[in-house]
C-alpha cells in the first residue's frame, strides 16, 4: 500500500500538472476506439506495452481473459462489451491472452517438475466454475500439437483459449451486429512476457503471426 501511496503522490506532485490539458479534455466525455480484454495477471500492463494513453482504451480485465458466451453468465463482461458496443462505438476488440496464465495452468494436468504449482480448486468454488468457460479451448488446440510437454501445451492452450474467447465474443448479438456491419473488427493477441513480444492470430491462415508481420500483411485494410 505505502508503493500505492507514493505513486500517487508522484502522480499529483509531477504527473498531472503536466498533463492537465489532456485530463480537462477527457473530464467530460471518452471516445476509446478499442476494447482491450485481457487477463487480470499482475504482469500485464496494457498502457506500458501499448503506450497507451488516457482515453485510448477501454480495459475489461477478466481471470484467462475469459468472455462468458452470450447469455450464460450475464455480468460485468457482457455489460462491458454491450457498453463499448453500443454506446462507444469502439472499432476494435482485441482479446489478449499471456505467457505463464495461470489459470490456463489450472486447467492443465499438474506438471510434476513444477514447484509453483499452487493449484486449490476445491477450495475455490467460484474460480473453477469460472475455469469452466476454458472448456472450449481445448479445440482450438493446433493439430499435432504435443500434449506431453506442460511448457508447450501450456503455451499452446493459452493461445488456443483467445481464439475461443474470440467465438465466444462473436456470440453477443451487439458484437455479431457490429461485425456483419464492418463497423467492428475483433482480434486475438498473445503477449509474451519474457520477451514483451505480442502474436497476433490470423484469422484466414488460422495461426498466430508476430504483430508486426500481422499489421504488414493487413496493411491494405482499415486496421
Ligand atoms: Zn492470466
Amino acid at each position: 500500500m505505502k508503493r500505492l501511496l507514493q505513486g500517487y503522490a508522484r502522480f499529483r506532485r509531477d504527473v498531472f500538472p503536466q498533463r492537465k490539458d489532456q485530463f480537462h479534455l477527457l473530464a467530460d466525455s471518452q471516445q476509446p476506439d478499442v476494447l482491450f480484454i485481457t487477463c487480470a495477471d499482475s504482469r500485464v500492463v496494457p498502457d506500458l506495452i501499448l503506450q497507451t494513453e488516457p482515453g485510448d482504451m477501454f480495459l475489461c480485465r477478466t481471470v484467462g481473459n475469459i468472455v462468458p458466451p452470450q447469455g450464460q453468465m450475464p455480468g460485468g463482461v457482457s455489460a462491458t462489451v454491450e457498453y463499448a458496443v453500443e454506446v462507444l462505438h469502439v472499432r476494435h476488440i482485441v482479446v489478449c491472452g499471456h505467457s505463464d496464465c495461470g489459470a490456463i495452468k489450472a486447467v492443465l494436468p499438474p506438471d510434476p517438475s513444477d514447484t509453483r504449482d499452487h493449484r486449490n480448486l476445491h477450495r475455490l468454488p467460484l474460480t473453477a466454475k469460472w475455469l469452466g468457460y476454458l472448456e472450449p479451448a481445448w479445440k482450438f488446440l493446433p493439430p499435432g500439437v504435443s500434449t506431453g510437454d506442460p511448457r508447450t501445451l501450456h503455451v499452446a492452450l493459452i493461445r488456443a483459449n483467445v481464439i475461443a474467447q474470440l467465438e465466444n465474443l462473436k456470440t453477443h448479438p451487439e458484437v455479431a451486429r457490429a461485425l456483419a456491419h464492418h463497423s467492428l473488427q475483433v482480434h486475438g493477441w498473445y503477449y509474451d512476457i519474457l520477451t514483451g513480444a505480442i502474436d497476433a492470430y490470423d484469422q484466414q491462415q488460422r495461426r498466430f503471426l508476430s504483430l508486426e508481420d500481422w499489421a504488414e500483411k493487413n496493411a491494405e485494410g482499415s486496421f
